[in-house]
């Protein structure tokens, strides 16, 4: 009778690191069966030998962590505030959110970001589209409709982050792209021929010939293993999709990289392995890098692509600032038509506000995703 009162230990699979707890989960990365406890831990280890290994950061840095509100940086919020205190980085962490002004999608994420500064002791800044460029992405959506929104979203976001940054006066800036991200873009990059950013896109540490650097502690964390950490940790974070969010030329890319991950988890990393390792042909003309006559900013061309698109805006004629390049960003291109390229595979800035079918297996989405 006593024995049968015991809890049946049969059938119940042990954590393959610890040996002692329960599985509670298969790792996505390795697809490890293992205990909450190690999975929490070895999730955050990775992180910090990333970290290391990279030399992210050093004694003293002032580190601005770009806030949404999604996943995947309350994750990094989350985690680099431990690691900080657990491993003494040395680090001044800050949230830096951006608003752009986008109703029923940012202002509500954007409480989640405040709640964020009171959980993690965080100071917060925010920069909004409106106040660096007089326009919110609902007023751009109202006059250039749904096509092309992003193209303008994402390249003020670029700006957007390092005027904020500028005025935290910080020294690095940490984005929540996982290794999802960066195979993604590395894709996107291959199928539009996008040389200049594959050759970049899967570098840790991106802009040290800008104002600002910014990096990737989560380069080699799966997008899984984020959702997990955040669920079982009950992390507090927004989950709604960007009301403006279409991108379907990216969205397909991201479905077909999920179904390579079903059969073979590792082809994440081996894609972002095969992005690092591309040799770019010498005979590729790759852009120079200067900086803007307008605003400063840096650009290989004349005028920003913030400054060309804001100049169609205010001009009333948004979509000469659309377009592919195809040789259009010479000077007279510019001052004729404004023509930029579309910067929706720029891994550094897009947004990962597009739908992340991960995320619907917990019932959520994410700005990111
Ligand atoms: Fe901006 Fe992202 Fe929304 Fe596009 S999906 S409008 S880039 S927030």
């Amino acid at each position: 009778m006593e024995a049968d009162s015991k809890p049946k230990k049969s059938g119940a699979r042990l954590c393959c690191v610890c040996n002692q707890n329960r599985a509670a989960l298969k790792r996505p990365k390795t697809l490890e069966q293992i205990c909450r406890e190690c999975f929490y831990a070895v999730f955050e280890e990775e992180i910090h030998q990333v970290i290391l290994e990279n030399q992210l950061f050093k004694p003293g840095d002032r580190i601005a962590i770009g806030a949404s509100g999604g996943k995947d940086s309350t994750v990094l919020a989350y985690v680099l505030s431990e690691l900080n205190r657990r491993h003494n980085y040395g680090l001044d962490l800050f949230l830096l959110s951006v608003d752009e002004g986008i109703t029923g999608y940012r202002d509500d994420s954007l409480e989640t970001v405040k709640r964020n500064e009171l959980q993690y002791g965080l100071p917060l800044k925010i920069v909004s589209y409106k106040d660096l460029y007089g326009w919110t992405m609902d007023e751009i959506v109202k006059m250039i409709g749904l096509k092309n929104n992003c193209t303008f979203c994402g390249v003020f976001r670029r700006q957007a982050l390092d005027r904020g940054a500028a005025l935290l006066k910080v020294d690095k800036v940490a984005t929540g792209h996982n290794a999802d991200d960066i195979a993604e873009t590395v894709l996107l990059n291959i199928l539009r021929g996008d040389i200049a950013r594959l050759s970049r896109c899967t570098s840790i540490i991106t802009g040290e010939d800008g104002p600002i650097p910014r990096c990737k502690p989560f380069k080699c964390t799966y997008e899984k293993e984020i959702v997990m950490y955040a669920y079982f940790k009950k992390l507090d974070y927004f989950s709604t999709e960007c009301i403006y969010s279409p991108n379907a030329y990216r969205g397909f890319a991201r479905e077909f990289i999920k179904d390579l991950e079903r059969i073979r988890p590792r082809a994440i990393l081996d894609i972002i392995k095969s992005g690092e390792d591309f040799r770019i042909s010498t005979t590729t003309k790759m852009p120079e890098q200067g900086t803007c006559e307008r605003c400063g900013y840096i650009s290989s061309q004349k005028w920003c692509k913030a400054c060309v698109l804001l100049e169609g805006l205010n001009r009333g004629l948004p979509k000469l600032g659309i377009g592919r390049t195809q040789g259009l960003n010479s000077d007279a291109k510019i001052s004729n038509g404004m023509v930029i390229q579309e910067e929706s595979v720029q891994g550094q800035l897009f947004c990962t506000n597009q739908v992340n079918p991960e995320d619907q297996f917990f019932g959520f989405y994410i700005c990111k995703k």
